[in-house]
């Protein structure tokens, strides 16, 4: 920027800066084109949750079959095995019968360990994210990833996990990751423990591990270059490079998931140690004041925006779903809600798992704000509002008709 040039506060932000090329370039591209890439964090989900491998005429290969031959891994061999029930049903019918190849690695230089949240089981985008990064610091030293994962986990060989410790149950609290940390920790030695930086989740966890350990850690990491980890300073304005930590906490993105051979997500018998009492205790969630969550923390957020009229089935639906209030600069323009509830570019970037929006046109000050959701739902009485073509899920409804009928429909069912 030259110095003559007026300074605009919003601009020197590098993750607001990302998203506005991001919306320039979606603007500037034709109708069709921008209808099939209206969610670019939608199709970016779909083309990881596509298995790594491919039909060829010899059977299912690695999409990088130079992966093998070009990385100085000598301790990789290939093998083949039965396939888990993931890639069977990502494969179309055939009348052939292809094999998978399998990357087998026996004994790596090192192992890096990766603890995704997974909540209610599931992996989250930011999880993939953490995953791929962990492989990433694993292929500049020739080591494996080991990842601890729900005990009925499949597909984790797909994106790049060579060993599986079980959890004990779905959603196993802090405690008993910690304990279960400890023990890889003396079992395996691993070079490196890696975790999404989410504050309840492996942000809280990477911590403990970090002061129990005495390990150093590198929190909010947005980039990992070679043997180095970025992180942002100032507010978000700076990078700031770092040495290669013992505990990384990864931020959503860091690390593309990249195509690479199918590993083989062998289970490592780990025993269950007993839960680690923690001086906090975990009492699960609580009911919460829906107007007091922090908006950057929240997980689930109901939004409104001008089409909102009634605002006490809104309050309400807020109570009964747990969810964070927010609304758009309209309405907080017009005292519905309180400034710091405003969701977008003047307002407060949000990145929760779900955000439930009524009425909300979805000008690009607001579509900024929410940029980093996971899932987006929209009601909105015109089908070609840009809330609309921005949501994973659409109603075509007046918010003052679905409110209400939500309303009743989860008080019937809990
Ligand atoms: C510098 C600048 C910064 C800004 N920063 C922000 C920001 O941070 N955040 C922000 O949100 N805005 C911001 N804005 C404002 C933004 O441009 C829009 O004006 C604003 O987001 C529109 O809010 P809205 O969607 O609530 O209202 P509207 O644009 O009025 O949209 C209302 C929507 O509700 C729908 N609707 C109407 N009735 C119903 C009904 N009964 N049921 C269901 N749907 C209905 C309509 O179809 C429409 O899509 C900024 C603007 C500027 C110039």
């Amino acid at each position: 920027m030259r110095d003559d040039e007026p300074q605009n506060p919003l601009r020197r932000d590098p993750r607001v800066e990302r998203d506005l090329r991001r919306y320039r370039k979606e603007a500037a591209a034709p109708a069709e084109a921008q209808s099939l890439r209206r969610n670019p964090r939608a199709e970016r989900d779909r083309r990881r949750q596509r298995p790594a491998v491919q039909l060829s005429g010899s059977g299912l290969q690695a999409r990088s079959p130079d992966f093998a031959t070009s990385s100085p891994q000598k301790n990789l061999r290939k093998g083949r095995r039965g396939e888990d029930p993931g890639a069977i049903a990502s494969r179309a019918p055939t009348s052939r019968s292809p094999e998978t190849e399998i990357l087998r690695l026996e004994a790596p230089s090192c192992w890096v360990l990766v603890v995704p949240d997974t909540p209610s089981g599931t992996l989250t985008t930011h999880d993939r994210d953490a995953i791929a990064a962990a492989r990433l610091i694993a292929d500049n030293k020739d080591g494996g990833v080991i990842a601890l994962a729900p005990a009925d986990a499949t597909g984790y060989g797909l994106i790049g996990v060579d060993r599986l410790v079980p959890l004990p149950g779905t959603d196993a609290d802090t405690g008993v990751r910690l304990a279960l940390v400890e023990s890889i920790l003396a079992q395996c030695k691993p070079a490196h423990i890696v975790l999404p930086d989410t504050p309840l989740g492996g942000g809280h966890l990477g911590r403990l591990i970090a002061t129990r350990q005495s390990l150093n850690i590198a929190p909010g990491v947005v980039r990992i270059s070679g043997g180095e980890l970025v992180r942002l300073s100032d507010g978000g304005r700076k990078e700031q490079t770092l040495p290669m930590a013992p505990v990384v906490l990864v931020a959503p993105e860091v690390s593309d998931p990249k195509p690479g051979p199918r590993r083989e997500a062998r289970v490592l018998p780990v025993p269950a140690p007993p839960a680690i009492e923690e001086a906090v205790q975990d009492h699960g969630l609580l009911p919460v004041d829906p107007y007091s969550v922090p908006l950057q923390e929240a997980d689930f957020i109901i939004s409104a925006g001008n089409g909102v009229s009634d605002w006490d089935s809104f309050s309400e639906l807020a109570k009964v779903l747990n969810a964070a209030i927010a609304g758009t600069r309209a309405v907080c323009d017009a005292n519905h809600l309180p400034r710091h509830r405003q969701v977008g570019a003047s307002g407060t970037l949000v990145s929760p798992r779900c955000y439930l929006s009524f009425g909300i046109s979805g000008a690009p000050q607001h579509l900024q704000g929410i940029a980093r959701c996971e899932r987006v739902i929209a009601v909105n009485t015109d089908l070609h509002a840009d809330m609309i073509k921005r949501a994973d899920l659409a109603i075509i409804a007046d918010a003052q008709a679905v409110m209400p009928s939500l309303l009743a429909l989860l008080r019937e069912t809990r």
